[in-house]
């Protein structure tokens, strides 16, 4: 594909280029992120300022911001340094003054010359009964009042940019865009009543009135829509691309799956058993099968993995599964080996502990096929690793995983059908950001016979209490983990270490009782303290996180969290899934350290209310917004600058939509349409897909 079509040039020339803005202006609107007049152009109005004229501030409510005329009566240098200036001034019913701090003498008397007319606007207060405007915003000569737009939009700012910079800048740019053809299905477009682009453009610089400023406006849902639809263009080549590659087509026989299901204690759930049939279709078809598999904890993703795995050995190849811990990929192995045994498949373990001949004798035995299933952490896609007749990759609670690494991943070259599974429930409209790019199964049941957890808040000086209560639970024969926020006491002095942690509650309660596991230490003392605490030697686990993905102890009932208010309440959903495993009536702590903030709380107390895990995402998104829910730089969840995942969230499902049809129905983008989705890309700054779009 050529570079960026010309229509676009000006918009990403140098922002110098605007009527008003040198060099030092520009350097401070980098500092915005704003580098080019493209930019300023998807920098929105976030409120307005109501400036019509009218006749008197008599009966306005103060606090109020106004505009009126008026005539400038007496001034009132200030009689002492520190005391302001003021100027009386009579509007048609009524006077008031103006009122200005460590103003200089001539400065005041030329803006407002006795005896003469001004246009003034700005707050309205009360000052002992006397009403006054303290520094007006706007002083104007009356046949200037044109100058004051009757609803001023108020811009994001930064120090050394004024309003009325913004305003001018915005301007200039919007002048600059050129009219485009539109990208956008007609039929949607005329649907949702939304304006062209450049129109768009235009209303949602100059709102009228609050309603302008919802995200319900159709100048601004548009140029949201754009925003998305340009991320879903992405997606959807990143997806197109993958299926017209080449694929192996492993329809499986069911026979290893059934043997299996024959030997479970329990029946599958009816979300588990849609899920396999989902994941059974993609694989049985030729093209690359590139699907997410979302459920909460606890929901039986495993079980789905392994009639995934057993699928791709009936079909004659092999199958590998990557964790992102070592913990969970041990774990992994511990829990299907048995399983795979029984239906005579062999399933190994490689990991970075792996060494010497023992790491030689488990690659040569990938590599002619011997081993059928690998389980691993990310040793299993080093270099040397080779399969003999790789059909699946599952990859494992990797909610850390960006679209970009997907791409990589999936471009590695081989032809296997990639399975990604995740426990962090997020909102629709942010899967849908994130996971575009693949299809969706979703586990929405959980397995019967699970018990409510327990959710309480405790503050930190309650602490005492809380270990008199774990003893009386040990001594039942309970287990316990026990989170920490940080493995070594460090620059966040006031944060308890694990291992002082670990350190008291074994002077308290024992020293055999009391394990400790923590990402710094060495991968066997690790394994040794998880082997304990699996097995009941050790009651209480202290912990960092490490604990937070995947790890299964049904026997552990109750969850201590320390600083629960310095945790995200995906992370403290995900820790407390650790409990509730078992029979056992299960427990969650959530200690907090007092002063608790008002949203710190209110984001406890959501956890105390609920286990619904994407009742709490959503929570999370109304409070935090996008890009915190999931760590934007880590998940590759771009950053939008209009579109809104909360307020406009349907939005997003109907771009994926779109640009899906889009890509089918012209997969080269040719069309008119095509060539016109090109454009936006480009505006957007989609390079990757643009790159896309030149491969295909
Ligand atoms: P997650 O989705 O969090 O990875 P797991 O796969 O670890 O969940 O399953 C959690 C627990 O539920 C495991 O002990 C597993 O054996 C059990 N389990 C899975 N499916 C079922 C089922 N259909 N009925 C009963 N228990 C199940
Ligand atoms: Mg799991």
């Amino acid at each position: 594909m050529t570079g960026r079509p010309e229509t676009l040039w000006p918009l990403f020339g140098e922002l110098k280029t605007l009527d008003g803005v040198g060099p030092k202006i520009a350097a401070t609107f980098a500092q915005m992120r704003i580098e080019k007049p493209r930019d300023l152009l998807f920098t929105l109005p976030h409120s307005g300022v109501d400036r019509r004229k009218r006749e008197s501030i008599k009966d306005v409510i103060a606090p109020a911001t106004v505009t009126v005329e008026v005539t400038v009566g007496q001034h009132h240098a200030p009689a002492s340094r520190g005391r302001p200036y003021r100027v009386t001034v009579e509007d048609a019913q009524t006077s008031f003054q103006l009122v200005f701090f460590h103003a200089r003498d001539d400065y005041v008397r030329k803006l407002l010359p006795t005896g003469q007319r001004r246009l003034v606007s700005g707050k309205v207060e009360l000052f002992d009964g006397v009403a006054q405007i303290v520094h007006p915003d706007h002083v104007l000569p009356v046949d200037e009042a044109g100058d004051i737009p009757p609803f001023e939009p108020v811009y994001p700012l930064t120090a050394g940019i004024s309003q009325k910079l913004m305003w001018k800048a915005t301007r200039a740019a919007v002048a600059m865009a050129p009219l485009l053809d539109d990208w956008i299905d007609p039929a949607l477009k005329a649907r949702e009543g939304w304006p062209d682009w450049h129109a768009a453009l235009e209303a949602a610089h100059a709102p009228e009135g609050s309603v302008d400023l919802a995200p319900t406006d159709p100048a601004r849902q548009r140029l949201a829509y754009d925003e998305l639809m340009a991320h879903q263009m992405t997606l959807a080549l990143a997806r197109a691309t993958l299926r017209r590659g080449k694929g192996r087509a492993s329809p499986g026989t069911g026979f290893l799956q059934a043997r299996v299901l024959a030997a479970l204690p329990y029946k599958s759930t009816g979300a588990q058993t849609r899920a396999v049939a989902e994941i059974a279709a993609d694989m049985a078809a030729p093209q690359r099968m590139n699907r997410l598999l979302q459920g909460d904890v606890g929901s039986g993703k495993t079980l789905v993995a392994l009639m995934a795995l057993l699928a791709a050995v009936e079909s004659g190849g092999q199958g590998v599964m990557m964790a992102p811990t070592e913990i969970l990929a041990r774990q992994h192995f511990e829990g299907l080996r048995p399983l795979a045994e029984h239906a005579g498949v062999v399933l190994e373990l490689l990991t970075g502990r792996d060494k010497g001949a023992e790491r030689r004798a488990k690659l040569g035995a990938l590599a002619s096929g011997d081993i059928q299933i690998l389980v691993g952490t990310h040793a299993v896609f080093q270099k040397d690793v080779h399969f003999h007749d790789l059909r699946l990759a599952v990859i494992d609670e990797q909610h850390r995983f960006g679209v970009s690494q997907r791409m990589e991943l999936g471009s590695k070259g081989q032809l296997a059908d990639v399975l990604v599974m995740t426990a962090t429930p997020i909102p629709r409209s942010l899967s849908l950001a994130q996971y575009g790019d693949m299809d969706v199964s979703v586990l929405d049941e959980k397995p019967p016979g699970r018990t409510a957890v327990t959710t309480a808040l405790v503050s930190t000086a309650k602490i005492d209490a809380v270990v008199d209560r774990l003893r009386a639970a040990v001594t039942e024969g309970r287990q316990c983990y026990w989170v920490c926020p940080l493995v070594e006491e460090s620059e966040i002095s006031d944060m308890t270490a694990a291992t002082e942690r670990f350190k008291r509650l074994r002077a308290v309660l024992g020293e055999d009782v009391v394990g400790l596991v923590h990402g710094q230490m060495p991968p066997a003392e690790k394994d040794a303290a998880m082997a304990r605490f699996v097995a009941g030697d050790t009651k209480v686990l202290v912990a960092t996180t490490v604990i937070e993905v995947g790890v299964n102890v049904p026997n552990a009932s109750i969850m201590v969290i320390e600083r629960a208010e310095k945790f995200g309440l995906a992370q403290l959903h995900q820790l407390r899934g650790r409990v509730g495993r078992g029979a056992a009536q299960s427990t969650c702590l959530l200690m907090y350290q007092n002063p608790l903030s008002e949203s710190g709380k209110r984001r406890l107390e959501i956890l105390r209310e609920t286990e619904d895990g994407f009742r709490i995402s959503e929570e999370d998104l109304a409070m935090r917004g996008a890009g915190d829910v999931i760590g934007t730089a880590q998940s590759g969840l771009p950053r939008f600058q209009i579109a809104d995942l909360e307020r406009q969230a349907g939005l997003m499902e109907l771009a994926q939509t779109d640009a899906r049809k889009l890509l089918n129905d012209d997969p080269a983008l040719e069309t008119p349409r095509g060539q016109a989705a090109r454009v936006l890309l480009w505006l957007m700054e989609q390079d990757k897909a643009i790159r896309l779009i030149s491969v295909g």
